[in-house]
């Protein structure tokens, strides 16, 4: 196989090999591709990434076949440019760059004006009739080859640099002469020899195969490893080094190097974007050294700048650079992100890629041009990250504006939020009433504190991990969320907390940003989302190409509501224990749970009745002619139980029965493990009178919907926990048995289903007997991932960082589906449910159903639908569509 790839110049760019980005790397490949579309690129190679991974396997050692194929290669870029390496007359000099598959900024490395000694620097100098320009380049080589090459320490040639600038007065590089520039080679050299023992290396082939080299070895350089991990890069993919044939951005002040985008990479405006610097050399322009000047007269004259933009100081050469971005769009048909010089008046490409962008310009983009004929309607769609919809969703952290990082956690709810600290959730509501905004700040949230979490603009937590009360609650009500932060500890008695060595009081004011889990100082203004047209055309293009419906997990008429806005085409879990949790009901909930005898439980459930009840009625008003999957209740009861004195003494006063009578029932109920305890179905099983409630409950709503609006929810029934069949027979039996009685007494009814969620491996496995039972499965991935993995969902956050920092879990399993563990035993259990009963409906309402990946998943097992908190109903809509394609 080929190792080297010319291109430009007469080179043939036939190669299949050559356009491929993992042969190539990403650079080379577009290199060679601008080369055959007839654009300037100045001519060059690419060594092939095999040959790094090679390299790299075989301890550092080149090939025969590479010695041979870059020494003809070398032959190629002599020929095109007319001059020769090492030529002390005329010498051709290249750049060594990196270039991997995807590319890595700032993370490999890169050589210019490699060629350059002792000789082809007078040679440089005589055909450029710029000795400045020629000292200045030598200068440059030696320095960057000494950082990149040897390894010698880069600040040694700052430091003599800045010294000489100093000396003479001099603010800029620009100033020094080129007898200074001389003189600094000559101190640059004698660094090189004390450093490294050995002189700069006068030798091009030498200095050539150690430039290569270094990119090879800057793979697997700690900041690459770095960066890969983060990235989700393998390291097996190496990277490929182009070669080229330099040219030269600092000739003068016809020359000038620059970067550009041709479209706005912040807003997605159909402009140029750029900027670029005369007199430079391609580093000149990131290094910020000098301030760069526009690219286009409207952009600069937007800004209110002096120096004269590239349109007006270089007509000709911007010109030209015009015509290359539109034949680029045109190619490549996405905004792309470019590289050139121009060396006394000619253009010349050095690199072009799809360029990164905001949600928002990534919208635009899509929308304009699939209206332009660039691309379909599919192709935008596939076009625009689901996740980067979340931006736009919710209000967001004013980009200009300042952030004062006390510390953070984990970004458990997206969003921004800011207000005053309250560290209890009736001071937030309290506050909250007269006017207030208030973050709710808690070592971690309980049921408890749902109506400060609700008052509340945004929640943060010590403890809990993205699957924990606080994030799911919070998600649900579409609060920002920041969880797990542990670096926080809260004092309650002398109502302060730290945050790192931050001491703050109730009172102070914090910012939330959910989307990264920071936690800063004071109020950081925020700016509105926009769901502007380009939103929504997109989202009539993905609705179309989806096959799957989406739901929504919703437990209240304002966040049905708003669902319904996002697009949610139904409920696909509504958690009823949050309706428990209220206030003003928790009262009668512990006096049910605390009851000992069927008349005093008799006596709670009735006052619940009607709440339940009226509950859901206000969701199927907004839910009608959707289905709305329903859950009886599901968490340990101990979660309902009283803590303080003051709560047991009020039980006391209205059930009749002692405090430490109390006291002793609730130790009863206390559970070591709860999350595999007294939960679930095995709560209908021994307290069938809340299970009964709650299905008289909903049925009397849905008749209620029905009559009063013509038009009735379906109710899906969802029974929780299960690990067999008998357990949801009984429990079906018991719903149908409850059905039979509410429509004789109403005199009406309604259609329903009764179905499981499958969360335990066991159901799962049983799938097949299950689904005897029930008429639909709904996925419980947030169980299921606890359950499988053994790992619990709320104890987690500490450990599985590091495990996904070591790759043991490429994400963290509660975020994103386990596909090759978890999900077989969902496509296991799809498969055997279909079996039994081939109509059987399958959703999943875990966390998961948010998730774009796992989302795809989805797809492919083939469920009826996804479910997801109301903000990600429209990620779930494109990426449900991005599935099918
Ligand atoms: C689940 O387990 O995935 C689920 C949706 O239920 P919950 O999160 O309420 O346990
Ligand atoms: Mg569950």
């Amino acid at each position: 196989v080929q190792t080297v790839y010319p291109f430009g110049g007469s080179a043939a760019h036939d190669d299949p090999r050559q356009g491929d980005k993992t042969i190539t790397g990403g650079k080379g490949a577009n290199l060679a591709e601008m080369a055959s579309i007839g654009l300037p690129v100045p001519p060059g190679f690419t060594i092939t990434t095999e040959e790094c991974v090679a390299y790299l396997q075989d301890g550092a050692e080149f090939s025969d076949a590479l010695r041979e194929a870059v020494t003809g290669a070398i032959g190629h870029i002599e020929k095109a440019v007319g001059k020769k390496f090492g030529d002390a007359s005329d010498p051709m000099l290249v750049s060594v760059r990196s270039g991997a598959r995807v590319s890595m900024p700032g993370m490999m490395d890169t050589v210019l004006n490699l060629g350059l000694n002792d000789a082809t620097v007078e040679g440089l100098a005589a055909t450029s009739g710029d000795e400045r320009f020629a000292w200045d380049s030598y200068r440059r080589f030696i320095q960057m080859y000494s950082d990149v090459v040897l390894g010698l320490d880069h600040g040694l040639f700052e430091e003599a640099l800045e010294i000489c600038k100093e000396d003479n007065g001099y603010y800029a590089d620009t100033e020094l002469s080129a007898e200074e520039w001389k003189a600094l080679v000559t101190e640059f050299k004698g660094i090189v020899e004390a450093e490294w023992g050995k002189p700069f290396p006068q030798d091009v082939t030498e200095q050539l195969w150690g430039a290569i080299r270094a990119v090879f070895d800057s793979w697997d350089s700690d900041r690459a490893k770095v960066y890969r991990r983060l990235n989700d890069i393998p390291g097996d993919w190496g990277t490929a080094v182009n070669v080229q044939a330099m040219v030269f951005g600092n000739m003068g002040d016809t020359s000038a190097t620059g970067v550009a985008f041709t479209r706005d990479p912040a807003t997605g405006e159909r402009a140029y974007y750029g900027e670029y610097l005369i007199n430079a050399q391609g580093e000149d322009v990131v290094a910020g050294i000098r301030t760069p000047q526009y690219l286009t007269k409207a952009a600069r004259e937007a800004a209110g700048a002096k120096p004269l933009s590239m349109e007006e100081a270089m007509p000709d050469a911007y010109g030209e650079l015009a015509r290359v971005f539109d034949l680029l769009e045109g190619h490549y048909k996405d905004m792309q992100d470019i590289e050139f010089t121009v060396e006394r008046g000619k253009l010349w490409m050095l690199q072009t890629r799809s360029g990164k962008r905001t949600a928002k310009a990534a919208l635009k983009m899509a929308v304009d041009m699939e209206a332009e004929g660039l691309i379909t309607q599919e192709e935008a769609v596939r076009r625009v990250d689901p996740m980067a919809l979340d931006q736009l969703l919710h209000p967001t952290l004013d980009p200009e504006a300042e952030r004062h990082v006390l510390g953070s956690g984990l970004p458990a709810s997206p969003g921004a939020a800011a207000g005053k600290i309250v560290l209890d959730a009736d001071t937030a509501e309290q506050w909250v009433a007269r006017g207030e905004k208030v973050i709710l700040v808690r070592v971690e949230t309980s049921p408890e504190d749902i109506h400060g979490m609700h008052a509340a603009q945004g929640i943060l937590t010590a403890r809990g991990g993205m699957t924990s009360h606080a994030a799911v609650v919070a998600r649900g009500m579409g609060r920002p969320c920041v969880s797990g932060a542990s670096a926080l500890s809260i004092d309650r008695a002398s109502r302060t907390l730290r945050i790192g060595n931050h001491e703050l009081k109730e009172g102070d004011e914090i910012t939330l940003d959910g989307a990264n889990g920071q936690i800063m100082l004071g109020i950081v203004p925020t700016v509105e989302p926009e769901l502007a047209g380009d939103f929504g055309t997109l989202m009539v293009w993905a609705d179309a190409l989806r096959r799957m419906k989406v739901r929504t997990n919703a437990e209240t008429p304002a966040d049905c509501k708003m669902a319904r806005q996002f697009g949610a085409e139904g409920i696909g879990l509504c958690r009823t224990e949050h309706m428990f949790f209220d206030a003003g009901r928790i009262k009668a909930v512990r006096q049910m749970i605390l009851a000992e005898e069927d008349t005093a439980r008799k006596a709670a459930l009735d006052i619940l009745l009607p709440e339940q009840r009226a509950d859901f009625t206000a969701i199927f008003e907004v839910m009608a002619g959707l289905p709305c999957t329903i859950r009886l209740l599901d968490p340990p009861l101990h979660e309902f139980l009283p803590t303080q004195d003051a709560d047991f003494e009020e039980l006391s006063d209205v059930t009749g029965l002692g405090v430490d009578h109390l006291k002793r029932r609730a130790a009863e109920l206390h559970e070591f493990n709860p999350m595999l305890g007294h939960r679930g179905c095995r709560l209908g099983i021994t307290f069938p009178e809340i299970y009964e409630m709650q299905a008289r409950a909903i049925f009397e709503a849905v008749c209620d919907v029905k009559a009063s609006s013509g038009e009735a929810p379906l109710p899906e029934i969802m029974i929780p926990l299960v690990a067999t069949r008998k357990e949801l027979a009984i429990l079906k039996a018991l719903v149908d048995q409850v059905a039979k009685e509410v429509f004789a007494e109403m005199g009406t009814s309604v259609e329903y289903l009764v179905g499981t969620m499958i969360e335990l491996p066991r159901a799962a496995l049983m799938a097949g007997e299950i689904a005897k039972e029930g008429a639909f499965f709904s996925f419980g991935t947030n169980d299921l991932t606890q359950t499988t993995l053994g790992v619990s969902r709320d104890d987690s956050a500490k450990f599985l960082a590091p495990y996904v920092e070591k790759g043991i879990f490429a994400r963290d399993p509660f975020v994103s589906l386990d596909v090759e563990g978890v999900g077989q035993l969902v496509e296991l259990a799809a498969e055997r449910g279909r079996v039994t009963r081939p109509n059987i409906k399958l959703g999943i309402c875990g966390e998961h159903g948010g998730d774009p990946a796992s989302i795809a998943f989805c797809e492919k097992v083939g469920l009826d639908y996804v479910s997801a908190s109301p903000y990600r109903v429209p990620i779930a809509r494109l990426a449900a569509a991005q599935a099918t394609l």
